[in-house]
């Protein structure tokens, strides 16, 4: 009873949940949905940016959304398959957007901006519901 309301207040505190049941999602599902959203958008993507990469890698990693190697290759959490499709996209296009410009400088933003002029709002997704998202295990 004591604790009560320092539990009220991290009630309060707590984004909306994202209400993912963990039998009711299988990761293998996910990241074949993974794999197959994240292709067709950067090849599309690619095209506009005149850039390239050798693979796509779909990788589970609970820090991380996206990342883009010097070799070229871009890897993606499996379970961007479970955000929204404008924040998986904002994911592939910022991760592309790297194959032009290795760092976070304003030339990036601007580029992202260019492609994306609603990156923040996707991002702020990311902000709200990503802890949670890279929380989440499925049961299988
Ligand atoms: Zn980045």
């Amino acid at each position: 009873m004591e604790k009560r309301p320092w539990i009220d207040e991290q009630r309060r505190r707590q984004v909306p949940r994202l209400g993912l049941e963990r039998l009711a999602v299988s990761e293998s599902e996910a990241r074949i949905a993974a794999r197959e959203l994240v292709s067709a958008l950067a090849e599309e993507e690619r095209e506009q940016l005149g850039v390239a990469y050798q693979r796509i890698r779909i990788g589970g990693q609970r820090t991380l959304w996206g990342s883009c190697s010097a070799r070229g290759t871009l890897s993606f959490n499996w379970r961007l398959a479970l955000a929204p499709l404008e924040v998986l996209d904002y994911v592939v296009v910022h991760e592309l957007c790297h194959l032009r410009l290795p760092d976070h400088s304003p030339r990036f933003w601007r580029l992202v901006e260019r492609r994306r002029p609603d990156w923040r709002q996707r991002r702020e997704w990311l902000r709200e519901h990503g802890p949670e998202l890279l929380a989440f295990s499925p049961q299988d």
